[in-house]
C-alpha cells in the first residue's frame, strides 16, 4: 500500500501500482467466500483451542490461525522524510533501485543491508554514496570490502541524515550532520534507501509463540509455529527475501498447510 509501482510481480507485464494490486488480490479471494474484516487484532489466547482471538474488542475462535502480519522497515523519522516516503526515499532497492538509472542515490545504513543495497544499486545509479553514523561497520568484511571497492560507491562516516530536501521534481538532497561537532554539510541525490532494519508486526502476541532475538516468528514444521494449529507467512518471518511473489508464496503454503492440519485432527 506504500508503494507506487511494483514492476517485479510475476503476471503483470507493464507493472501495476501497490493499491490497485492489493485491490486485485483482495477482490479474487473475495469471490471465493474470504470475508475481510479491515481492524486490528489486538491480543491472542494460544493456550488451548478453539484459539481466541480479540479484534478491536470483539473475541473471536478458530481452531487454526495463520500470522502474516508482516515487518515494517524503520525510517530515520528526521525532517522531510514523510513527503517523500515511496517516492524519493524507499526502503526496497531491489523494488525501486531500477526507478533510479543514472542518478545519485544515497543509502544509510552500516550493516550487511546497507552494503548488499548499496552495491546493488551500483547496476543502475551513477554514484551511490553510503552514509553511516560511525566509522565502526556491523556488515560482514567481505560485504564492506564489495562495497568500499567499487568505483560508484562512496561511504560517508561520521555522519547522520538531519533532513532531507526537495525541490518541485522530488527529492534533492540531504543535510548531514557530524555527531561529533554538530558541523553539517549538504550532498545532492534523487534518489534514497534507508537500510536500517525492519521490526516484524508481533507485539500483539506477546510471547505466545517462539520468536528470534528480533521478534520474527520462528517455523517449527513448514509453516507451522511452536504451537500446532497456528500457522504464520511472508515478512513476519522472512527475514531474507521480503518481496511480495515470495511473501504470496509462503502465504499458499500456510493456507494448505493449515487446510492438511485441520483436515488430520478430524
Ligand atoms: C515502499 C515499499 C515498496 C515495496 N515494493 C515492492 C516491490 O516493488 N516488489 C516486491 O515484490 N515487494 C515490494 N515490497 C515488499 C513487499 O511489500 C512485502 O514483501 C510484502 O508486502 C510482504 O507481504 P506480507 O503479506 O508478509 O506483509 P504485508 O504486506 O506487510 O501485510 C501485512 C498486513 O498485516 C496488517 N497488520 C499488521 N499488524 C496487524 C494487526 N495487529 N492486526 C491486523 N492486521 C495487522 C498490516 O496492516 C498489513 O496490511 C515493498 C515494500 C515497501 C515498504
Amino acid at each position: 500500500m506504500l508503494t507506487s509501482d511494483v514492476e517485479n510481480f510475476p503476471g503483470y507485464p507493464t507493472g501495476i501500482g501497490g493499491p490497485e494490486m492489493m485491490i486485485h488480490m483482495r477482490e479474487q479471494a473475495e469471490r471465493f467466500g474470504l470475508e475481510v474484516q479491515d481492524k486490528n487484532v489486538e491480543k491472542v489466547d494460544f493456550s488451548e483451542r478453539p484459539f481466541r482471538v480479540w479484534v478491536e474488542g470483539e473475541e473471536h475462535r478458530s481452531e487454526a490461525v495463520i500470522i502474516c502480519t508482516g515487518a515494517e522497515a524503520i525510517w530515520l523519522g528526521v525532517e522531510g522524510e514523510d513527503a517523500q516516503k515511496g517516492r524519493g526515499i524507499s526502503t526496497c532497492a531491489t523494488c525501486d533501485g531500477a526507478f533510479f538509472r543514472e542518478q545519485e542515490v544515497i543509502v544509510v545504513g552500516g550493516g550487511d543491508s546497507a552494503m548488499e543495497e548499496a552495491t546493488f544499486l551500483t547496476r543502475f545509479a551513477s554514484k551511490v554514496t553510503i552514509v553511516h553514523r560511525h566509522d565502526v561497520f556491523k556488515a560482514s568484511k567481505v560485504m564492506y570490502e564489495r562495497a568500499v571497492n567499487h568505483p560508484k560507491i562512496e561511504i560517508k562516516t561520521h555522519r547522520k541524515i538531519k533532513s532531507w530536501l526537495s525541490n518541485d521534481e522530488g527529492l534533492s538532497g540531504a543535510v548531514l550532520e557530524d555527531p561529533r561537532d554538530g558541523s553539517e554539510e549538504e550532498i545532492s541525490c534523487t534518489g534514497a534507501f534507508i537500510a536500517i532494519g525492519h521490526k516484524p508486526m508481533t507485539g500483539f502476541l506477546q510471547g505466545e509463540l517462539e520468536m528470534d532475538g528480533s521478534g520474527y516468528i520462528l517455523h517449527s514444521e513448514h509453516t507451522m509455529t511452536s504451537v500446532p494449529g497456528v500457522f504464520a507467512a511472508g515478512d513476519v518471518v522472512d527475514t531474507r527475501y521480503r518481496q511480495a511473489i515470495t511473501a504470496a508464496g509462503m502465504g499458499c503454503e500456510a493456507a494448505m498447510d493449515a487446510e492438511k492440519w485441520l483436515e488430520d485432527q478430524h
